[in-house]
């Protein structure tokens, strides 16, 4: 990428969702930077075809198929191309109309286009940190062989990430992910066991999608990330720490061999490293509300309760593992997870269908692209049976 600011054409896969949206925002806000060639929804027809009309992409992509003849019919007045269904995701990820990706997809089905927008070699703003769970090593190995760097969206990421820049000499001791501890933290198993999914969609500090605001409650997103920041900065599994930080004011930090630490602060607002990423290595201005330390406010820091989130320990255990096993633990999860925002199961039985899927699935220490799409699929298929019992 180059130093001046030439026009970046952004593809925003999953515009609808909540980081598409606010990605939207910095976009519009940012017309002599960056300009959407590419939006694509799975199911929310009608703000898809509201964001064409707004940023008039290139190419809008409907996931699912049943919807086309709407958008196709609502865009015909436009030169926006249409098209639709979960194969033309992947062959829009490998157009040339568009410079990077903000992989924005929740959950596995963004794996398959981010791995076609490296194999075109274009660089990745990395929101989808399911990507990096299921597959990093093939994600990561494919960006260094195609040159294209791979820049994370997430908050914790963004601020290693930005803690390291200027640093590239320098080795790691650790880092350390700071977690909100979401809307249950001080909890205990007595009171979890009752929680609804109403509540555990309570984040005190952020407005999310919905599985990303699960996973934030039962402390599985801070698991996830434990594996996305090993693939991210090249760590060994106990260099990646977490740091429970109720006010979600130092989004990680960074230790490194002599003993310095340095984090990077600012009020929880994604629209920040949203923005950081797409401008890359820029910063621009914004008027976004400013942390001021002069507001009565503490920081404070505590251990992560791992005997009543147990989820954390089990992505620590699928961290130290390797080989399928993160794999194994994300499509459990997804399924735990869509189950418990049916009301189908409780909150501590997610913890329960993931642990059984993970000692149910085989282990494969070196797997294939295809061996992990196995791995997913035979997890989904067990952990689904167990719902059924
Ligand atoms: P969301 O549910 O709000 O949006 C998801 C988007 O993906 C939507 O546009 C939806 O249409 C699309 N999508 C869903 N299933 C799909 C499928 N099968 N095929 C194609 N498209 C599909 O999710 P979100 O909160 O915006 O999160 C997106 C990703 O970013 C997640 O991986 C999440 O972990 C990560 N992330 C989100 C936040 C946040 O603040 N929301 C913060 C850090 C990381
Ligand atoms: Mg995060």
């Amino acid at each position: 990428m180059s130093n001046s600011f030439p026009n970046r054409r952004i593809a925003i896969f999953g515009s609808t969702g909540s980081i598409g949206c606010q990605a939207l925002e910095v976009i519009a806000a940012n017309p002599d930077k960056f300009t959407a060639e590419v939006l694509t929804a799975f199911s929310n027809e009608e703000l898809l075809i509201k964001q064409a009309l707004q940023f008039n992409p290139n190419i809008v992509v409907i996931g699912d198929d049943r919807k086309y003849p709407i958008v196709k019919e609502a865009l015909s007045h436009t030169d926006v191309k249409v098209f639709a269904g979960e194969k033309a995701l992947e062959d829009v990820a490998g157009m040339d109309c568009y410079d990077m990706m903000l992989a924005a997809i929740v959950g596995f089905a963004g794996l398959r286009p981010t791995l076609c927008a490296l194999e075109a070699g274009k660089a990745i703003a990395l929101a989808n940190k399911e990507t990096l769970v299921v597959a990093g090593d093939i994600v990561m190995q494919k960006a260094i062989e195609k040159r294209v760097p791979v820049i994370p969206v997430d908050s914790e990421h963004s601020a290693i990430f930005q803690c390291l820049v200027g640093e590239t000499r320098n080795k790691i001791e650790k880092v350390i992910l700071t977690a909100s501890g979401g809307p249950f933290l001080g909890k205990k198993p007595n009171y979890l066991v009752n929680v609804k999914r109403d509540h555990a969609l309570q984040h005190p500090n952020w407005q999310m999608g919905a599985k990303i605001t699960i996973d934030s409650a039962t402390l599985m997103n801070k698991g996830l990330e434990m594996i996305e920041a090993k693939w991210l900065f090249d760590l060994a599994p106990d260099q990646v720490q977490v740091l429970v930080h109720p006010q979600s004011i130092i989004h990680s930090l960074v230790q490194f061999e002599d003993g310095s630490i340095k984090a990077q602060m600012g009020l929880p607002d994604m629209k920040l490293p949203i923005q950081y990423a797409l401008a890359f290595p820029h910063r621009i201005p914004n008027q976004f509300p400013r942390y001021n330390f002069r507001t009565p406010s503490q920081l404070t820091f505590e251990e992560p309760d791992t005997k009543t989130f147990r989820n954390l320990v089990l992505a620590t255990e699928a961290l130290f593992k390797g080989g399928n096993q993160p794999c194994v633990l994300n499509a459990a999860n997804e399924i735990a997870v869509f189950a418990f925002l049916r009301n189908r199961v409780g909150f501590l039985d997610m913890t329960d269908l993931i642990e059984r899927t993970l000692q149910h699935v085989p282990f494969i220490e070196k797997p294939t692209l295809e061996e992990y799409f196995e791995s997913d699929g035979e997890a989904r298929n067990f952990a689904a049976s167990l719902l059924k019992l």
